[in-house]
């Protein structure tokens, strides 16, 4: 683990773009996270946790039936909708959470827009007997109910952010002022491989057990790595952590953007596509911004993809053109939900749907024996509502 030499910066991405007072918490948190690093102590009680409650290592599942209707290559899912509470945002929070107690803070805040980071935070505060506050836009508030009542049964405050447009980047930047001003005793739990350093990397080093996984699971499978990795990308922490243990080998890298409905539309939340550089969250990289440089709320069916940033690494590596972006539209998503759900039996998030829309193009353009690995970030039980709502309206499958 070389956490002490990351400067936060992917060539011009990155940084700490936050108010001054904030730089020496920043530093802290910095240290923190470095020496918990280096102490195997710490990934030892980690890694305790993602097996005995999380339910880690999850499979890595042959589609069979998927691999035989598409004709091309060998699809195979990893399967992070099998953990403890459906998708792979626990890694992250149990990560984090383990790094305040061991920093002696026992009040964890979080920002949520759909509210699933809002409740992997309050999970994994409960499961640690930490205090915890979420941040959440008041429109999100109210459009999130179920997410609402889950946190407040794991013993969360949500506090409603009634400043701006009442969503996820206006909820963002209330968690920021709130922990300026109680740092003393609180840790801010970031959802995305995003904000300012050391964020992105913290959460890709937890992250990065999905991509560790899948190298041994491949290798003992095939005796070799896969030849292509494919994820969906929100702020990039699936993906970054599918990806992580691969940026030195000679496998093909494939992200893929949410275009909502159509990047012509103005409505989607493509940063890297569609968007331009700027700051968000205390990081520079490609976002979502008007003429004025005004951050512009990003759409999408899916509400984990939602966000109208990107964090920086996934630019860079986006940039110098180390993984291939690509895009799907809602349509595209819910194809993609649809196919997975009838061939396999596997409900899968409408986030990761994005993925598995594009990896059916990918798989007919590599070689029959070669196998190409779909990070499978959620479930999809979610996310029934919004289908049916979506097919009500008219929108096709
Ligand atoms: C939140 C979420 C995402 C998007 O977040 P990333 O940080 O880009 O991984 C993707 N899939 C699921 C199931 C999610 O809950």
């Amino acid at each position: 683990m070389t956490i002490r030499g990351e400067t936060g910066r992917f060539g011009p991405f990155g940084g700490q773009y936050v108010a001054e007072v904030l730089m020496p918490v920043l530093g802290e948190l910095e240290e923190a996270f470095a020496a918990a690093a280096e102490d195997n102590g710490f990934w030892d009680e980690y890694h305790r946790i993602l097996r005995e409650y999380v339910g880690r290592p999850n499979p890595l599942t042959f589609a069979a039936n998927l691999t035989r209707l598409v004709g091309g290559c060998e699809i195979y899912l990893k399967r992070e909708d099998l953990n403890h509470t459906g998708a792979h945002k626990i890694n992250n929070t149990i990560g984090q959470v383990l790094l305040a107690t061991r920093m002696g803070k026992r009040r964890v805040i979080a920002e949520t827009g759909a509210g699933q980071h809002g409740v992997a935070t309050a999970t994994a505060a409960a499961l640690f007997g930490c205090e915890c506050a979420v941040f959440m836009g008041e429109e999100d508030v109210r459009r999130q109910a179920p997410n609402v009542e889950r946190m407040r049964l794991l013993g969360a405050e949500v506090i409603p952010v009634t400043s701006g447009s009442r969503t996820l980047k206006d909820a963002m930047n209330e968690a920021m002022r709130h922990w300026v001003s109680h740092v003393e005793n609180t840790f801010y739990v970031i959802g995305s491989a995003a904000g300012p350093h050391p964020y992105p990397v913290m959460v890709r080093e937890f992250q990065r057990v999905i991509g560790d996984e899948i190298k041994a699971q491949s290798i003992e499978r095939f005796g070799k790595f896969p030849d292509c990795v494919l994820a969906c990308i929100g702020g990039g922490s699936n993906a970054i952590g599918a990806f992580a243990s691969f940026l030195d080998d000679d496998v093909k890298l494939v992200a893929v953007e949410a275009s909502g409905e159509g990047i012509e539309t103005g409505r989607h939340a493509a940063a890297i596509a569609g968007g331009q550089v700027g700051v968000l969250h205390g990081q520079k990289s490609y976002l979502l911004q008007d003429a004025n440089g005004q951050v512009l709320e990003a759409h999408s069916i899916s509400a984990g993809l939602d966000y109208p940033g990107v964090g920086p690494q996934i630019a860079e590596l986006a940039r110098t053109g180390r993984i291939e972006v690509l895009t799907a539209t809602d349509d595209d998503a819910l194809k993609g939900f649809h196919l997975l759900t009838r061939t396999e039996g596997i409900i899968p998030a409408l986030e990761s749907s994005h993925a598995l829309a594009r990896a059916v193009d990918v798989a007919k353009t590599l070689p029959k024996e070669a196998k190409l690995v779909v990070n499978l970030s959620g479930r999809g039980d979610k996310d029934l509502a919004t289908v049916l709502a979506f097919e009500m309206r008219g929108g096709e499958a």
